[in-house]
Protein backbone atom coordinates (compact mmCIF):
# COMPACT_ATOMS: atom_id res chain seq x y z
CA UNK A 1 0.00 0.00 0.00
CA UNK A 2 1.46 3.13 -1.11
CA UNK A 3 1.14 7.09 0.28
CA UNK A 4 1.40 10.06 -1.42
CA UNK A 5 4.03 12.23 -0.13
CA UNK A 6 3.42 14.76 2.64
CA UNK A 7 6.49 15.20 3.58
CA UNK A 8 10.32 15.55 1.89
CA UNK A 9 11.97 12.12 2.50
CA UNK A 10 14.80 12.22 5.27
CA UNK A 11 18.35 10.43 4.72
CA UNK A 12 17.42 7.20 6.17
CA UNK A 13 19.27 4.03 7.40
CA UNK A 14 19.84 1.56 4.86
CA UNK A 15 17.55 -1.60 6.96
CA UNK A 16 13.59 -1.05 6.38
CA UNK A 17 12.08 -1.59 10.06
CA UNK A 18 9.68 -4.66 9.56
CA UNK A 19 7.05 -6.65 11.67
CA UNK A 20 6.02 -10.26 11.39
CA UNK A 21 1.97 -10.80 12.08
CA UNK A 22 -0.26 -13.34 11.82
CA UNK A 23 -3.08 -13.88 9.69
CA UNK A 24 -4.92 -16.71 11.98
CA UNK A 25 -4.87 -18.74 9.66
CA UNK A 26 -1.04 -20.52 10.25
CA UNK A 27 0.48 -21.96 13.53
CA UNK A 28 3.67 -19.54 13.10
CA UNK A 29 3.51 -15.68 11.78
CA UNK A 30 2.78 -15.89 8.70
CA UNK A 31 2.35 -12.19 7.76
CA UNK A 32 6.01 -10.03 6.31
CA UNK A 33 5.17 -6.65 6.85
CA UNK A 34 7.97 -3.65 6.28
CA UNK A 35 8.20 0.00 5.78
CA UNK A 36 9.61 1.94 2.78
CA UNK A 37 10.02 6.00 2.83
CA UNK A 38 9.02 5.70 -1.06
CA UNK A 39 5.84 5.43 -2.87
CA UNK A 40 6.89 2.06 -4.40
CA UNK A 41 4.80 1.37 -7.98
CA UNK A 42 3.32 -2.31 -8.43
CA UNK A 43 6.41 -4.95 -8.70
CA UNK A 44 8.71 -2.68 -8.09
CA UNK A 45 8.07 -0.60 -11.29
CA UNK A 46 9.87 2.76 -9.89
CA UNK A 47 9.42 4.38 -6.48
CA UNK A 48 8.36 8.14 -6.08
CA UNK A 49 7.83 10.53 -2.94
CA UNK A 50 5.94 8.78 -0.29
CA UNK A 51 5.93 5.99 2.18
CA UNK A 52 4.50 2.56 1.65
CA UNK A 53 3.87 -0.49 3.74
CA UNK A 54 4.62 -3.48 1.74
CA UNK A 55 3.40 -6.73 2.93
CA UNK A 56 4.16 -10.54 1.99
CA UNK A 57 2.74 -13.98 3.16
CA UNK A 58 5.48 -15.55 4.62
CA UNK A 59 4.72 -18.94 4.90
CA UNK A 60 2.78 -19.21 1.56
CA UNK A 61 1.04 -22.76 0.56
CA UNK A 62 1.80 -22.47 -3.03
CA UNK A 63 4.60 -23.96 -4.53
CA UNK A 64 6.34 -23.84 -7.64
CA UNK A 65 9.37 -25.52 -9.19
CA UNK A 66 12.77 -26.27 -11.16
CA UNK A 67 12.45 -28.29 -13.78
CA UNK A 68 15.25 -29.30 -16.12
CA UNK A 69 14.90 -28.12 -19.87
CA UNK A 70 16.75 -30.71 -21.38
CA UNK A 71 19.34 -32.83 -20.88
CA UNK A 72 22.16 -30.29 -21.61
CA UNK A 73 23.65 -29.36 -18.13
CA UNK A 74 23.94 -25.81 -20.44
CA UNK A 75 20.47 -25.48 -20.89
CA UNK A 76 18.85 -22.83 -18.08
CA UNK A 77 16.11 -24.50 -16.27
CA UNK A 78 12.84 -24.65 -16.24
CA UNK A 79 11.84 -21.95 -13.39
CA UNK A 80 7.89 -21.59 -12.53
CA UNK A 81 7.39 -19.56 -8.86
CA UNK A 82 4.04 -20.30 -8.46
CA UNK A 83 2.67 -17.41 -7.35
CA UNK A 84 -0.76 -17.41 -5.43
CA UNK A 85 -1.43 -20.79 -7.01
CA UNK A 86 -3.01 -21.89 -3.99
CA UNK A 87 -6.62 -19.57 -3.15
CA UNK A 88 -5.12 -19.45 0.63
CA UNK A 89 -2.53 -17.27 0.01
CA UNK A 90 -4.66 -14.98 -1.71
CA UNK A 91 -6.75 -14.75 1.06
CA UNK A 92 -4.33 -14.51 3.51
CA UNK A 93 -2.82 -11.37 1.65
CA UNK A 94 -6.39 -10.10 1.45
CA UNK A 95 -5.90 -10.30 4.98
CA UNK A 96 -2.81 -8.40 5.26
CA UNK A 97 -3.83 -5.91 2.78
CA UNK A 98 -6.84 -5.30 5.20
CA UNK A 99 -3.94 -4.99 8.45
CA UNK A 100 -1.83 -2.58 6.84
CA UNK A 101 -4.65 -0.12 5.43
CA UNK A 102 -5.42 0.06 9.28
CA UNK A 103 -1.90 0.45 10.01
CA UNK A 104 -1.62 3.19 6.98
CA UNK A 105 -4.76 4.84 8.94
CA UNK A 106 -3.18 5.06 12.74
CA UNK A 107 -3.09 8.43 13.90
CA UNK A 108 0.62 7.19 14.89
CA UNK A 109 1.53 7.62 11.22
CA UNK A 110 -0.20 10.69 10.36
CA UNK A 111 2.66 13.02 9.63
CA UNK A 112 4.05 10.74 6.92
CA UNK A 113 0.95 9.68 5.32
CA UNK A 114 -1.31 11.52 2.86
CA UNK A 115 -3.78 10.28 0.00
CA UNK A 116 -3.91 6.28 -0.30
CA UNK A 117 -2.30 5.73 -4.03
CA UNK A 118 -2.44 2.15 -3.98
CA UNK A 119 -4.56 0.01 -3.79
CA UNK A 120 -6.71 3.60 -3.37
CA UNK A 121 -9.98 4.22 -2.55
CA UNK A 122 -11.66 2.55 -5.22
CA UNK A 123 -10.44 -1.17 -3.95
CA UNK A 124 -12.93 -1.91 -1.34
CA UNK A 125 -14.14 -5.29 0.14
CA UNK A 126 -12.59 -8.73 -0.96
CA UNK A 127 -13.29 -9.07 -4.62
CA UNK A 128 -11.42 -6.19 -5.90
CA UNK A 129 -8.81 -7.23 -3.31
CA UNK A 130 -8.25 -9.81 -4.62
CA UNK A 131 -7.96 -8.41 -7.82
CA UNK A 132 -5.57 -5.93 -6.77
CA UNK A 133 -3.32 -8.31 -5.01
CA UNK A 134 -3.58 -10.59 -8.33
CA UNK A 135 -2.73 -7.76 -10.59
CA UNK A 136 0.39 -5.77 -7.98
CA UNK A 137 1.79 -8.98 -6.09
CA UNK A 138 5.70 -8.70 -6.63
CA UNK A 139 8.37 -11.09 -5.07
CA UNK A 140 10.85 -10.49 -2.13
CA UNK A 141 13.37 -12.89 -4.12
CA UNK A 142 13.31 -15.40 -0.64
CA UNK A 143 13.48 -18.04 -2.88
CA UNK A 144 13.66 -21.64 -0.82
CA UNK A 145 13.33 -25.45 -0.55
CA UNK A 146 14.20 -26.94 -4.29
CA UNK A 147 16.40 -29.00 -2.72
CA UNK A 148 14.71 -29.97 0.70
CA UNK A 149 16.09 -31.75 3.78
CA UNK A 150 14.48 -34.75 4.87
CA UNK A 151 14.59 -38.49 5.43
CA UNK A 152 11.49 -39.10 3.07
CA UNK A 153 12.05 -40.15 -0.78
CA UNK A 154 11.63 -36.73 -2.21
CA UNK A 155 13.89 -35.48 0.13
CA UNK A 156 17.56 -34.10 -1.55
CA UNK A 157 19.39 -33.91 1.12
CA UNK A 158 19.83 -35.74 4.65
CA UNK A 159 19.67 -33.55 7.87
CA UNK A 160 23.87 -33.26 7.67
CA UNK A 161 23.26 -31.86 3.78
CA UNK A 162 24.64 -34.78 2.20
CA UNK A 163 22.89 -35.53 -1.21
CA UNK A 164 20.94 -38.73 -0.76
CA UNK A 165 22.90 -41.15 -2.83
CA UNK A 166 25.54 -39.63 -4.38
CA UNK A 167 29.21 -39.52 -2.51
CA UNK A 168 30.77 -36.70 -0.93
CA UNK A 169 28.63 -34.30 -2.01
CA UNK A 170 26.66 -31.60 -0.19
CA UNK A 171 24.13 -28.96 -0.39
CA UNK A 172 24.96 -25.39 1.18
CA UNK A 173 22.41 -22.91 0.70
CA UNK A 174 18.52 -21.40 0.87
CA UNK A 175 17.79 -24.24 -1.15
CA UNK A 176 17.74 -27.17 1.75
CA UNK A 177 15.10 -25.29 3.56
CA UNK A 178 11.76 -27.41 4.15
CA UNK A 179 10.07 -25.06 3.65
CA UNK A 180 10.17 -20.96 3.74
CA UNK A 181 10.34 -18.90 7.23
CA UNK A 182 8.70 -16.27 8.34
CA UNK A 183 11.33 -13.96 8.58
CA UNK A 184 13.75 -12.94 5.49
CA UNK A 185 16.33 -15.50 5.13
CA UNK A 186 19.75 -14.45 4.71
CA UNK A 187 20.96 -14.95 8.40
CA UNK A 188 20.26 -18.67 8.27
CA UNK A 189 21.57 -18.89 5.00
CA UNK A 190 24.75 -18.18 6.88
CA UNK A 191 23.88 -20.35 9.72
CA UNK A 192 23.27 -23.25 7.51
CA UNK A 193 26.57 -22.32 6.26
CA UNK A 194 28.84 -22.28 9.10
CA UNK A 195 26.65 -25.58 10.44
CA UNK A 196 27.70 -27.24 7.19
CA UNK A 197 31.57 -25.68 7.82
CA UNK A 198 31.57 -27.73 11.04
CA UNK A 199 29.93 -31.08 9.42
CA UNK A 200 32.43 -30.77 6.62
CA UNK A 201 35.43 -30.29 9.26
CA UNK A 202 34.23 -32.90 11.49
CA UNK A 203 37.10 -35.39 11.13
CA UNK A 204 35.58 -38.98 10.46
C1 LIG B 1 16.87 -8.37 -4.74
C2 LIG B 1 16.98 -9.26 -3.52
C3 LIG B 1 16.87 -8.68 -2.27
C4 LIG B 1 16.97 -9.49 -1.13
N1 LIG B 1 16.87 -8.91 0.09
C5 LIG B 1 17.04 -9.66 1.20
C6 LIG B 1 17.03 -9.05 2.49
O1 LIG B 1 16.88 -7.82 2.64
N2 LIG B 1 17.18 -9.84 3.59
C7 LIG B 1 17.34 -11.20 3.47
O2 LIG B 1 17.48 -11.88 4.50
N3 LIG B 1 17.36 -11.79 2.25
C8 LIG B 1 17.22 -11.06 1.13
N4 LIG B 1 17.24 -11.65 -0.10
C9 LIG B 1 17.36 -13.11 -0.16
C10 LIG B 1 18.78 -13.57 0.06
O3 LIG B 1 19.65 -12.78 -0.74
C11 LIG B 1 18.87 -15.03 -0.34
O4 LIG B 1 17.92 -15.78 0.40
C12 LIG B 1 20.24 -15.60 -0.07
O5 LIG B 1 21.24 -14.86 -0.72
C13 LIG B 1 20.27 -17.02 -0.58
O6 LIG B 1 21.60 -17.51 -0.42
P1 LIG B 1 22.06 -18.75 -1.24
O7 LIG B 1 23.47 -19.03 -0.82
O8 LIG B 1 21.05 -19.84 -1.11
O9 LIG B 1 22.01 -18.29 -2.77
P2 LIG B 1 22.81 -17.12 -3.49
O10 LIG B 1 23.13 -16.00 -2.55
O11 LIG B 1 22.03 -16.84 -4.73
O12 LIG B 1 24.18 -17.80 -3.85
C14 LIG B 1 24.26 -18.74 -4.91
C15 LIG B 1 25.67 -18.69 -5.43
O13 LIG B 1 25.89 -19.81 -6.28
C16 LIG B 1 26.52 -19.38 -7.45
N5 LIG B 1 26.17 -20.34 -8.50
C17 LIG B 1 24.98 -20.49 -9.13
N6 LIG B 1 25.04 -21.49 -10.02
C18 LIG B 1 26.28 -21.98 -9.95
C19 LIG B 1 26.94 -23.03 -10.62
N7 LIG B 1 26.33 -23.78 -11.55
N8 LIG B 1 28.22 -23.27 -10.31
C20 LIG B 1 28.85 -22.53 -9.35
N9 LIG B 1 28.27 -21.52 -8.68
C21 LIG B 1 27.01 -21.26 -8.98
C22 LIG B 1 26.00 -17.99 -7.70
O14 LIG B 1 26.87 -17.24 -8.52
C23 LIG B 1 25.92 -17.44 -6.26
O15 LIG B 1 27.13 -16.84 -5.86
C24 LIG B 1 17.16 -10.88 -1.26
C25 LIG B 1 17.30 -11.45 -2.53
C26 LIG B 1 17.22 -10.64 -3.65
C27 LIG B 1 17.39 -11.27 -5.01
Amino acid sequence: MTYGATQSAAATPSRLPYVLASSGKHDEPDIYISFAQAAVGPRWQGAGPGTSILFAVARPSSRGSVRLASANPIDSPLVDPGFLTEPDDVERMVIALGMVRDIGQAGALRQWSGAELLPGPKVQGDVDSRAFIRRTTGSFFHLAGTCRMGTDDLAVVDPELRVHGVENLRVVDASVMPSLLSAPPNAAVLAIAERAADLIGRPG
